[in-house]
């Protein structure tokens, strides 16, 4: 909740599509006509994809990035001369000032030819320093930063250490304030920090002292701008990953490093809400590297299931593989919709985008790895061999087995899967919480309890009604075949706010732990805010293509709906216990037969 709470941005006032769902209403005019990118705009980025372009075909061989660990210094720099290294940053302190459509457009570019490459770029921009320097710097600090930024210098975003992952909020790295007055020490450790061992410059976030508020001690949490040349700074390990061979993340330590007091960014005890506020929109780069993966993944089935015959027929002709082929366009088409919806709201700049950005980094992050692991399945053999090894035998090399590795990490970075799911469960529940909060709350007495029943009844009655009768109006040229798809989102939205009501009644306080009933609830809704957007993007490119592509997507996700519906939540209850089991060792007797690997790697007992 604490989280949740500190990642609100309070000057965003248009309300949000994911909670206006999760509410039961289906507000059409947030979402369409499909806030496609002014052509304006697109044409300032079109000159640098160009430039980029370039280098890439000309400097970055991804593989040869992947195998060695390298990113050759003439592709960083010439990268940098084109500009990739400050898209964003404001064009009064040397960089491009381009919009988020633009940023993800170029970032998608390089993130489908080069997983790295992309990451060095987004770990510098999407949540380095640039962004939260220009969100809550002070002027001062902008003109001593970012023009540095924008010569060439490279920054990083130290959150996690090796205690705290995905709850940042107990992290152990320290700034005291200094003796003499003047600053603060920073002492700790940070980990997995992405351009870390070769950063200028990083964000660092830090304990402060904690503070009385309203008579109760809180733990505080600050941001500092720390320069890696400072005394004290050092990498101490380079982490290797399952893919992404060539980016440089690390361990790093602090070791009474010690801070100028200009250099704490924001306020004392805004650390967090200012590395969340900066994830909410650096989380949308994955989205977009996510979905041009997607679309060189449906490039290269195209090409290889169109080849390759066995049986006699093109192996996309089989359905079982035409069925794959479908589902890898009519996704890709969704994430193209999600993605470029949600950077349409980050370049309006008046909506709350956490829901949205949690939402799209949450569905694309699955969606491709579902299409990575299709796609190879659809390169059968050749989808498990190396890009290097099918080059050295003379076959077609497409690098599905280098993206298969890569596309697994998104589920992991920039909040896991489950944690967006907690994230935007707490958000959906959010209004229940403010009307009837007690009745959730584990620490209410009864008769808090049976107050808040008698309280909210009257407003629930009406409340449920509302979601019970049926609503009607379809956007003016509704291509025939998507009809009856907006008539089941209409029917679908009000079902899921009875849903979310039947679970709060169903479970009270014990919901918070529900994490299976939840989690179906935030899937339900992502499926219906995918179906929404691609339906309104159908009717946006007006072709016949756009509106097959989301026919079929509609159907994938009601019945992904439908499914879901069918899971009993006793599945949940059961497997937990089963969970509580294997950690308490009740099942050892499964474990017999195989030699253990020991935590420092070496063979354990055999039972
Ligand atoms: C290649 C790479 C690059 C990275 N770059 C950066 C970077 O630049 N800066 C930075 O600060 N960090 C970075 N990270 C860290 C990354 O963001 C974390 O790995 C992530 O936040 C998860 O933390 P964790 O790995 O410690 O997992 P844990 O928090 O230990 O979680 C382990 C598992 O438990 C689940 N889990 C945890 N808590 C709950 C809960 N309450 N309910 C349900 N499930 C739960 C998680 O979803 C996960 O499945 C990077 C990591 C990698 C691998």
């Amino acid at each position: 909740m604490e989280v949740a709470e500190a990642a609100r941005e309070e000057t965003r006032t248009k309300p949000s599509f994911a909670a206006e769902v999760f509410l039961g209403h289906l507000p059409t005019s947030l979402f369409h006509p499909f806030p496609e990118q002014p052509a304006e705009d697109r044409a300032q980025g079109d000159a640098i994809l160009d430039d980029i372009d370039r280098v890439l075909r000309e400097e970055i061989d991804p593989d040869a990035v992947d195998a060695t660990g390298e990113l050759p210094d003439r592709a960083i720099e010439r990268l940098k001369e084109a500009g990739a290294f400050r898209l964003k940053l404001p064009a009064k302190y040397g960089g491009l000032g381009l919009s988020q459509s633009n940023y993800n457009r170029i970032v998608a570019l390089v993130g489908s030819w080069c997983g790295s490459t992309a990451i060095w770029m987004s770990g510098h921009q999407s949540i380095g320093v640039p962004t939260p320097l220009k969100l809550f710097g002070t002027d001062e600090q902008k003109e001593r930063y970012l023009p540095r930024l924008a010569a060439g210098e490279l920054s990083a975003f130290a959150l996690t250490e090796p205690e705290v992952g995905s709850d940042p909020a107990r992290m152990e790295t320290v700034a005291e304030r200094a003796p003499d007055g003047d600053g603060w020490i920073l002492n700790g450790e940070k980990l997995w920090c992405t351009n870390g061992p070769k950063a200028d410059i990083m964000i660092v976030m830090a304990r402060t002292p904690d503070r009385e508020i309203k008579g109760r001690k809180r733990k505080q949490i600050s941001a500092f701008i720390v320069e890696a040349g400072w005394p004290g700074v050092s990498t101490t390990y380079r982490c290797d990953f399952l893919g992404y061979g060539g980016i440089q993340s690390g361990q790093l330590k602090f070791e009474n490093v010690r801070v100028p007091a200009e250099n704490l960014l924001w306020n004392e005890g805004q650390g967090l809400k200012l590395a969340l506020i900066t994830l909410n929109t650096g989380r949308l780069t994955l989205p977009a590297t996510n979905t041009a993966v997607a679309k060189q993944c449906l490039s290269i089935v195209r090409r290889w299931a169109s080849k390759r015959e066995q049986w006699g027929a093109p192996i996309g002709r089989h359905e079982a593989v035409s069925v794959q082929i479908g589902w890898i366009a009519s996704h890709a088409f969704a994430m193209d919709a999600l993605t470029d919806y949600v950077a349409a709201l980050a370049d309006r700049g008046d909506s709350d985008i956490r829901l949205e950005a949690a939402m799209a980094k949450l569905w694309c992050s699955e969606a491709v790895f579902e299409i990575a692991d299709r796609t190879m399945q659809i390169r059968g053999g050749r989808g498990y061999e190396t890009p290097q090894s099918l080059k050295g035998r003379g076959e077609s090399a497409y690098p599905v087995e280098r993206i298969f590795r890569e596309s697994r990490l998104n589920r992991i970075v920039e909040g896991t899967s489950e944690i967006m799911r907690l994230f935007l469960a707490r958000e959906a529940l959010d209004p229940h919480l403010a009307r009837a909060g007690a009745l959730a709350d584990p620490k209410a007495s009864s008769l808090a309890k049976a107050w808040a029943v008698i309280k909210a009844a009257p407003y629930y009655t009406v409340w449920y009604l509302r979601r019970v009768i049926p609503f009607f109006g379809m956007p003016a040229n509704m291509p025939p075949p998507l009809r009856r798809h907006w008539r089941y989102l209409r029917r679908s939205v009000r079902r899921l706010a009875r849903r979310m009501f039947y679970a709060m009644v169903r479970h009270g306080p014990a919901l918070e732990h529900r994490q299976g009933v939840l989690g179906r609830l935030v899937d339900e809704c992502a499926d219906l805010v995918a179906m929404g957007l691609t339906i309104s993007r159908a009717i946006s490119k007006g072709d016949a293509a756009s509106v097959e592509l989301a026919d079929l997507f509609c159907r994938h996700a009601r019945a992904r709906i439908n499914m879901r519906h069918t899971v009993p939540d006793s599945l949940s209850r059961v497997g937990s216990d089963v969970a509580r089991g294997v950690l308490e060792g009740r099942y050892l007797d499964l474990e017999r037969g195989i030699l253990p690997v020991e935590a420092d790697g070496s063979p354990g007992e055999r039972s």
